[in-house]
């Protein structure tokens, strides 16, 4: 492994979304395409919000999508891997590790107290608002003389710990966006720790990505105004300023914003409906990455070796939910007939269509007959049910539109007849043996297509869209096909 290193660091107060692993993938992507370093860490300085169970949430995501953390918590334990735990903000709080940081700034002169009131620092915005002026903190405690200040103590007033910023322009090369410069004159001094005692964000991730020696910061757009501040306080510290890339934003097909809490989208919510994590990370990899090629389909191994961050567009993406579904429905196909029994199974369990003790042979089989049309895992349900018990035999469709009721009969009949000739160390016959038994029977009576197929497919299917009647005939067992069969016949007399 070489220097370069990336980290995913969500604040664990909502579930691990489509857009969180998005950030998440391409800083993966970008660490293994380097060779270098992809860490987890979790900013949770925010305890209101902040839970254990989003905690999980977000690391079972992540696991499941294969997005492999080389530093950050062990799930299920209180430990770590890598050199620089614990990788929760909080016990980074907790241990001190802050402090130093803080200590460095006010020796430099680069932080001070503020004592404002919530209530004078809402006068200053009104009144700058009706100077038409953009709300600012005014630098009121800039300056704050020692008689002043003992007097705020005095009074108990509580107080914050502010950056005082350089009016400086401060200008960046974003890897994604491209040259980008702020003038801090327009930023009032930041908050970098609360009156509780608490820093806050910008300042935690500078520090941490600082002494975690993290050199490239990839995250959402949405963060492309703390930048400057972030930079800022790199300055303040003497540090180095890593490189930074601002992922466009993912919009809803509604050019909305999504969000951590549009709960809707959660990884687990995807995955619980039947997507496979191959379809999302190809999905979450189309959020705005391209290859400038025709290819659309993408594994996460391929991935890792053809992304690049200098092919992320600028412009915002959009979720197209119509284009997951293709995908899935893509790698579905894409992917063993093995695997995609395994997927299956649960929901085939869920539905309790099998139990523990069921024929995986015969539902591999079940699945080969439906893989094709399968675009969710959960539609395996509906689309396989009748493989594992009788449905409602509605008798009025078992009659083709140009077939009568006695020809229909008769087909029927005729493939009874058929079948039950056929010695069962033969059975099942191949699909197209199958066919030509179904043609010996037609033309036993001299009936048409519509008198033998069609009753035949609906009979063992209870649906007129089913694979076709000899695909059916190869996979049920010959009493459950013969027993349909006859039940069909008897409905219509
Ligand atoms: N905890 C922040 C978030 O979840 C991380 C932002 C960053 O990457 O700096 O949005």
């Amino acid at each position: 492994m070489n220097n370069i290193r990336l980290r995913f660091p969500p604040s664990p107060t909502g579930k691990f979304h489509i857009g969180s692993a998005r950030t998440a993938l391409f800083s993966y992507l970008y660490a293994r395409k380097m060779g270098g370093t992809f860490v987890l860490r979790l900013e949770d300085t925010d305890q209101s919000r902040s839970t254990k169970e989003f905690e999980e949430n977000i690391m079972e995501g992540m696991e499941w999508l294969g997005l492999n953390w080389d530093e950050g918590p062990i799930p299920g334990t209180n430990k770590y891997k890598g050199d620089f735990a614990p990788y929760r903000q909080i016990e980074r709080f907790r241990e001190g590790l802050y402090q130093p940081y803080i200590d460095k700034l006010f020796k430099e002169d680069r932080a001070y107290y503020c004592y404002c009131t919530p209530e004078e620092l809402e006068e200053e915005k009104k009144a700058q608002a009706e100077k038409k002026e953009a709300p600012k903190y005014t630098g009121k405690c800039r300056e704050c003389s020692k008689e002043k200040i003992e007097q705020y103590e005095k009074e108990g007033r509580s107080k914050v710990v502010r950056l005082r910023l350089n009016p400086e322009i401060i200008k960046y090369k974003d890897i994604i966006k491209g040259d980008i410069e702020f003038d801090m004159a327009l930023y009032g001094d930041p908050v970098i720790v609360r009156s509780d005692g608490m820093p806050l964000y910008n300042f935690v991730v500078v520090v941490d990505d600082l002494t975690m020696k993290i050199t490239h910061v990839i995250r959402g757009e949405d963060h492309i105004s703390n930048t400057p501040i972030q930079i800022a306080i790199y300055k303040a510290l003497g540090a180095g300023v890593p490189e930074f890339g601002h992922l466009p934003l993912t919009l809803t097909p509604d050019k909305k914003k999504m969000s951590k809490r549009f709960g809707d989208i959660s990884i687990d919510k995807y995955k619980k409906e039947g997507y496979l994590k191959e379809a999302l990370i190809n999905f979450a990899a189309l959020l705005g990455w391209s290859s400038g090629t025709e290819q659309e389909i993408y594994s996460k191994e391929e991935l890792e070796k053809v992304f690049s961050l200098a092919r992320v567009q600028k412009s915002n993406a959009i979720f197209d939910v119509e284009r997951l579904n293709w995908l899935n429905g893509v790698w579905i196909r894409k992917l063993s007939l093995d695997r995609i029994t395994a997927e299956c199974i649960p929901y085939l369990k869920e539905a309790k269509l099998i139990n523990d003790d069921f024929d995986r042979i015969y539902v591999e089989k079940v699945i080969s007959l439906v893989k094709e049309r399968l675009k969710i895992l959960s539609e395996v349900i509906d689309l396989t049910a009748y493989f594992f018990k009788d449905l409602v035999l509605n008798p009025e469709k078992l009659v083709f539109r140009k077939s009568t009721i006695e020809t229909t009969k008769q087909g029927l009949e005729d493939v009874i007849i058929l079948f039950e000739d056929t010695p069962m160390s033969k059975w099942p016959l191949n699909v197209d043996e199958m066919n030509n038994l179904m043609n010996e029977a037609k033309n036993m009576h001299n009936l048409s297509n519509g008198d033998v197929f069609w009753p035949v497919r609906y009979a063992l299917s209870f649906s007129e869209a089913s694979p076709s009647p000899a695909e059916l005939l190869t996979v049920l067992p010959k009493e459950v096909s013969l027993k349909r069969l006859k039940a069909a016949l008897k409905s219509l007399s």
